[in-house]
């Protein structure tokens, strides 16, 4: 059975770019007799709020979306997180590190990825010692990645340019590759759909679910939807903002339509 999700972050209200991003998703599951879900990934509480949670619901609901069992609401599962952060360290695959964003720019010959500056790995060679002295203070877990290539057999994407990515950090839950590819795995999604501009992250993703044994799931890419000059739909922009649009007048079939569902 195909089983989709629509994987929102609470940074803003629901525009048309994620309205049909969540059509996308729903059709491809309702199409096929298949499930739907719904997962709020809000790991990130500096950005994410739990107004617009409750706000990006209610505009699926009047979008005329319905989705299969209650909300995963992700800050709600950190120890899950966690407990996979401690299988990966304790496999060595994982390791602290307590860089900053400067210190990793400082390294002005480091090789640029997608996610910006690769990390030249300066954590990975501290001794136990040096670890040990620096417990006390904010640290990043980094996914090992040459350890990790030697235990996952062949990938379909190349995930070099990522370099060993942050998968967690001491105070907050896991990062948006580590906790998307272990709840997809919990959740049973055997469909993921997103905008291409995810699809370089998803050789980091195939690397965790080989790692952690999970399914790998199919993935399907769609467009990301601009404004006519080509830029990208800001979460600011009232235009675009499907609350706006509502309260304008316009039915939920009409702004379906314009997204093409
Ligand atoms: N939560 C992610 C976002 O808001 C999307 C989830 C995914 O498809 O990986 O961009």
């Amino acid at each position: 059975m195909i089983v989709t999700r629509f994987a929102p972050s609470p940074t803003g209200l629901l525009h048309l770019g994620s309205a049909y991003a969540a059509l996308f998703a729903w059709t491809k599951a309702r199409a096929a007799g298949g499930r739907f879900l719904l997962r709020i990934e809000d790991i990130d509480t500096q950005r994410c709020r739990p107004d617009f949670t409750t706000a990006i619901v209610e505009d699926l609901r009047w979008l005329g979306l319905d989705w299969d069992g209650g909300l995963r609401i992700q800050s709600e599962h950190a120890a899950e997180y966690d407990a996979v952060i401690a299988t990966l360290a304790a496999r060595g695959l994982a390791y602290r590190c307590w860089c900053s964003r400067a210190d990793i720019q400082a390294h002005a010959s480091a090789p640029h990825g997608p996610e910006g500056a690769i990390y030249p790995g300066t954590c990975r060679l501290l001794s136990a010692a040096e670890q040990q002295a620096r417990a006390g203070e904010p640290f990043a877990w980094r996914l090992h990645l040459a350890a990790a290539l030697r235990e996952t057999g062949p990938l379909t994407r190349d995930p070099r340019p990522f370099g060993d990515v942050v998968i967690g950090r001491k105070h907050t839950p896991g990062s948006y590759h580590l906790c998307v590819t272990h709840d997809d795995a919990l959740q049973g999604v055997s469909l993921v759909t997103r905008a291409v501009d995810l699809e370089a992250a998803t050789a980091i993703h195939e690397v965790l679910q080989r790692l952690m044994g999970w399914p790998v799931p199919a993935y399907e890419f769609h467009r990301l939807l601009t404004n006519p000059d080509g830029t990208r739909l800001a979460k600011r922009d009232r235009s675009v903002g499907i609350r706006a649009l509502r309260e304008d007048g316009y039915s939920p079939a009409r702004v379906r339509a314009m997204v093409g569902f």
